[in-house]
């Protein structure tokens, strides 16, 4: 990591106390993260099961013409293993919700068509205007440094909105990343979505109205489907988002390996991480966005994956730190396809990273200033040990290689 010389570590995990999400460090040197993650092996977790079930219970829809709840899922991450949970284990009728990020790959639309099909599910899927989405895009990297705000914005409005409209209060998410990274709440508090935690945290403190009286490029026309609703219909309604991480054990490598053997869902080899079966939906999650994560935060997204292997107990802390130092300066890829979809050129979207590093260093006292891209990723010569680790330890079931000639996969709009 960057910059922890004055930040202390936890002994246990990779986490020092610059974590964005707040991290605490007890006496003992080990982390808020860390200790909520010991709960795990304490929970009675069919205690937990029957008290999901009753909580639920309400919910459940009488008539055949309506669903039980929402789920918000992606051709990524954990959509599989939450509609295994949701009609195997609790039987229920769950309506899909997807919202169109636009940086498709093709492993990412396969997985989401064979998602529905597997669990035959009905679903919706969010294709904002993509003039507004570049827009957004636009001010967001330059104002937020983030090319990822309109994703989690639209991830989290549209689930709500469909919610209200429909009449279906209950959305279930899967685990929750303030307990999971950094055990903001314990797994007994049954923590439920709130407006407050995904402007905070989510949203870095910017909602979609925020945007729009900060930065004059953007109009009401692009934002309004990015707002969240009013209290007033979410009480109407009665809408309420809860999380299975508190009432399943969660654990991402064991649930993934499930899906990719009963689902034949299927994953990346990715460049910048030895966890292979995630964000395999997105060209920029895991290059573009996870180099600005490195740049704004000093990690990437391979120290949260490391810090999960260590806390279930897979990986060392000694051997993780090499792993991440490996990872984390591995030169992103796809940057052509990024710049060439929004319209601008490699020679400034280099030159707008060197600019944010530069701010973030002189922000935080260090002198450390670059002038070459280059000079960013700084990569660690033993690699083959690296990828090693990856090959013995994850299943590459891809069939599918993402291109540096591929285009992103519109679906719902025609390319303009
Ligand atoms: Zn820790």
């Amino acid at each position: 990591m960057l910059n922890k010389s004055y930040k202390k570590t936890c002994k246990v995990c990779l986490y020092d106390e610059s974590h964005p999400l707040g991290i605490i460090i007890n006496e003992q040197g080990i982390c808020s993260g860390c200790l909520i993650h010991k709960e795990k092996d304490i929970i009675d977790w069919e205690e937990r099961f029957n008290s999901l079930e009753k909580n639920i219970k309400e919910y459940r829809s009488n008539s055949s013409t309506n669903y039980d709840c929402i789920v918000p899922v992606s051709g990524s991450g954990q959509s599989f293993y939450i509609l295994h949970l949701l009609k195997e284990k609790l039987k229920l009728n769950p309506l899909l919700v997807s919202y169109n990020h636009y940086f498709n790959t093709k492993i990412g639309i396969r997985n989401l068509s064979n998602l529905r099909t597997v669990f035959d599910s009905d679903i919706l899927i969010q294709n904002i205007n993509i003039q507004s989405v570049k827009k957004i895009i636009k001010t967001t990297f330059r104002e937020l440094n983030s090319i990822y705000w309109h994703v989690i914005a639209g991830q989290t409005a549209f689930p709500v909105q469909i919610a209200i409209t429909n009449k279906i209060p209950l959305i279930i998410w899967g685990a929750h990343q303030g307990i999971e990274q950094v055990g903001m709440f314990s797994h007994f508090d049954e923590v439920e979505m709130t407006r407050r935690y995904r402007k905070e945290h989510d949203l870095m403190g910017y909602e979609a109205d925020d945007l729009l009286s900060k930065f004059d490029i953007l109009k009401e026309e692009d934002i309004w489907r990015y707002r969240y609703p009013d209290e007033l219909d979410i009480s109407n309604i009665g809408v309420k988002g809860i999380y299975l991480g508190n009432y399943f054990r969660w654990d991402p490598k064991i649930q993934h390996e499930f899906v990719i053997k009963n689902y034949n869902y299927k994953t990346l080899n990715h460049e910048r991480t030895f966890y292979s079966y995630d964000h395999v939906d997105c060209f920029n999650y895991m290059n573009l966005h996870d180099i600005l994560k490195f740049i704004k935060h000093g990690f990437s997204k391979v120290t949260d994956h490391a810090c999960r292997e260590i806390r279930h107990g897979r990986l060392k802390r000694k051997e993780a730190e090499k792993i991440v130092s490996y990872y984390q300066g591995v030169k992103p890829k796809y940057l052509n396809l990024f710049c060439n979809w929004l319209g601008i050129n490699e020679v400034a979207l280099n030159q707008l990273l060197i600019n944010i590093y530069n701010d973030i260093n002189y922000k935080k006292n260090i002198k450390n200033r670059v002038r070459n891209i280059d000079d960013i990723f700084k990569n660690d010569k033993n690699s083959e040990k690296k990828e090693k680790y990856k090959k013995d330890n994850f299943i590459n079931s891809s069939e599918i290689v993402l291109n540096e000639n591929d285009e992103y996969i519109l679906f719902g709009k025609e390319y303009p």
